[in-house]
């Protein structure tokens, strides 16, 4: 079978290069006689990958040497206890709730800390990302916390509009746009990101950690969520998911080699443009999402009914454009274009959305 055009949210596609790379290297890594699957993670040849793939990320994202990043397991979801289990002082935090991220972060902090929701878009489905001031967040606070992009909704907060918390801390979940639009990572106390949207496969964590905020955890916190604990150790504290930061290592190579953020973000605005612009035009397809605050990355739409939408969904199916179905919980249909995406991805979609439309046009 021939490869499909994959929209998947997350795990989501991967650049064919990087696939081809690692079949290549799979069975015998680099002349070394095994599989990097079957390494060591205290080998000289490991130590190699993953000090790379670190300097490589540092490089891609401008990463300040006062910043530590770490390798970590649990997901994205596992940061939404790890912050405020290392964060917490004064048990007052200040959250943005852009969606359902937010929503299960908010509710994971509130076992350890006081939580203040600072600014909402519960109001419209999540459709818009509301205004965020730094007037709005409390100076005492021990941490503020945003979404940056969500994956769901479809609505980003850019760099441009990342509200300054002067001394409090900002801490940034970039599962679905690390690496897809630029950001002053000086802006934040921590930016972390599970791998499997943007960065590689399922099973490693990012986080990006200023410093400062490394030693400050409750005396409860079990040695696995302590982020000194792990900076310590160098990501090795017990044994990280080692395949899946190699497969990383390959994609921030792959990014690299394509010129780094400021190409990546350029060709993600094209992409996502090609497809705006369709919708915009389009009698037949609305996008659901608040012009302004469109996400690069995951872009949601809905036909006039619910019969339509699956009728799209299985047509395009048929054709290889592939996991196109929205989220259970607003249904309808979502384009994940994420980097590893190709423009043709996104131009042969608009084709067949634009031969949908016509050829249902005389129905409607
Ligand atoms: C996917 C996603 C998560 C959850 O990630 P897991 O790695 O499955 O825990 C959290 N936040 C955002 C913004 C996501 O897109």
């Amino acid at each position: 079978m021939e490869r499909c055009y994959n929209f998947s949210a997350g795990p989501s596609m991967l650049p064919l290069a990087v696939l081809l790379k690692a079949q290549e290297e799979f069975i015998n890594y680099n002349g070394c006689g095994m599989s990097v699957a079957e390494m060591s993670h205290r080998s000289k040849t490991y130590e190699h990958i993953i000090h790379t793939a670190e300097s490589d990320l540092r490089d891609l994202m401008n990463i300040p040497d006062n910043y530590t990043v770490l390798f970590l397991q649990g997901g994205a979801s596992t940061q939404f206890a790890m912050v405020p289990l290392n964060l917490t002082k004064h048990k007052h935090a200040d959250y943005v709730n852009t969606g359902q991220w937010s929503k299960k972060a908010i509710q994971e902090a509130q076992k350890y800390t006081n939580v203040n929701v600072v600014a909402s878009s519960e109001d419209a489905m999540f459709n818009y990302i509301p205004k965020l001031e730094s007037s709005m967040f409390n100076p005492e606070a021990d941490y503020a916390y945003l979404t940056v992009n969500n994956t769901i909704y479809g609505t980003h907060i850019p760099n441009d509009a990342i509200p300054d918390t002067k001394d409090v801390p900002l801490v940034a979940d970039m599962s679905s746009n690390i690496l897809g639009e630029k950001y002053d990572i000086t802006k934040f106390g921590i930016v972390f990101a599970g791998a499997q949207k943007n960065l590689g496969s399922a099973g490693v964590t990012i986080v990006i950690i200023r410093n400062d905020l490394l030693d400050n955890n409750l005396d409860f916190t079990p040695t696995m969520l302590q982020y000194s604990v792990h900076q310590k150790n160098d990501s090795m504290y017990n044994t990280p998911p080692t395949y899946a930061i190699y497969l990383t290592g390959l994609v921030f190579k792959w990014a690299k080699e394509l010129g780094g953020v400021d190409v990546l973000e350029q060709i993600n605005k094209d992409k996502a443009s090609i497809l705006y612009d369709f919708l915009d035009k389009s009698s037949l397809f609305t996008g659901t999402v608040n012009k302004n605050d469109r996400s690069l990355m995951n872009i949601p739409f809905i036909l006039p009914n619910d019969e339509l939408n699956k009728k799209f969904i299985e047509q395009a199916t048929q054709q290889g454009f592939v996991n196109l179905k929205g989220h259970r919980t607003i249904g309808g249909m979502r384009a994940s274009i994420y980097n590893a995406m190709p423009i043709e991805g996104v131009k042969k979609l608009v084709e067949f959305m634009q031969k949908f439309e016509s050829q249902e046009a005389k129905y409607v």
